[in-house]
């Protein structure tokens, strides 16, 4: 395992909710911390079928632009009832051709689930993969999921993408109505950012 002694370290990521997430987890480490949109990076495709393959192809392509070392975050929701959908294309089901409608995306997963007349509890995990490249082409994987099922309506303002209809296992408040700060270290995130501490940071 290869520890990160840098100073500088880029988020591969556009989405703001990721960006902070993770931007407050590395907080108490010193680090400089900026994203791919400081340096006007553009998104590479995600053209691999698993979260490791597409946090792969996002820490490398940022690490290989920037000379920097590079984090990048893959996540999802798999849904058991759906098979394990949206998976790794949980982002591509909020597209509508003009930005992301995470309402939507959320619609869809309840009717599909309603329409399979799917039995109580629908249960769920988030899926996080993390990847720490380097430019020189080395890179450590961390993985880490939250398991719950998901609920309807919709359900708090916190959050981000499908957080409003995620009810984590043990919890009654979605991701979207639990204070951030709550939900900081028991995300699948998170789970993933202990492993890479324990591995690359300690
Ligand atoms: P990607 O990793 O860029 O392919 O996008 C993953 C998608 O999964 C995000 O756009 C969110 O919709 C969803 N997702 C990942 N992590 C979370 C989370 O912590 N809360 C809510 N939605 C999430």
């Amino acid at each position: 395992m290869r520890r990160f002694d840098g100073d500088k370290l880029i988020i591969a990521s556009h989405n703001a909710g990721k960006i902070r997430e993770i931007g407050a987890l590395l907080e108490p480490f010193g680090i400089e911390v900026t994203s791919s949109a400081d340096y006007g990076l553009t998104e590479p495709d995600e053209t691999e079928e698993t979260f490791v393959g597409n946090a792969r192809i996002k820490a490398h392509y940022t690490a290989r632009e920037t000379g920097l070392p590079a984090l990048s975050d893959d996540s999802g929701i798999e849904v058991d009832a759906l098979g394990g959908k949206p998976g790794v294309h949980t982002a591509d089901w909020a597209e509508t051709g003009n930005g992301r409608d995470f309402p939507i995306a959320m619609t869809k997963v309840w009717e599909l689930l309603e329409e399979k007349d799917a039995p109580a509890p629908r249960t769920a995990r988030f899926c996080a993969t993390l990847c720490l490249a380097w430019p020189d082409g080395h890179d450590e994987i961390f993985e880490g999921k939250v398991d719950g099922q998901v609920v309807w309506p919709m359900r708090g303002t916190n959050g981000f993408g499908f957080d409003p209809v995620f009810l984590p296992d043990g919890e009654t408040e979605t991701f979207g109505e639990m204070d951030p700060a709550k939900k900081a270290p028991m995300s699948h995130r998170a789970v993933a950012f202990r492993k890479l501490v324990a591995g690359c940071f300690a």
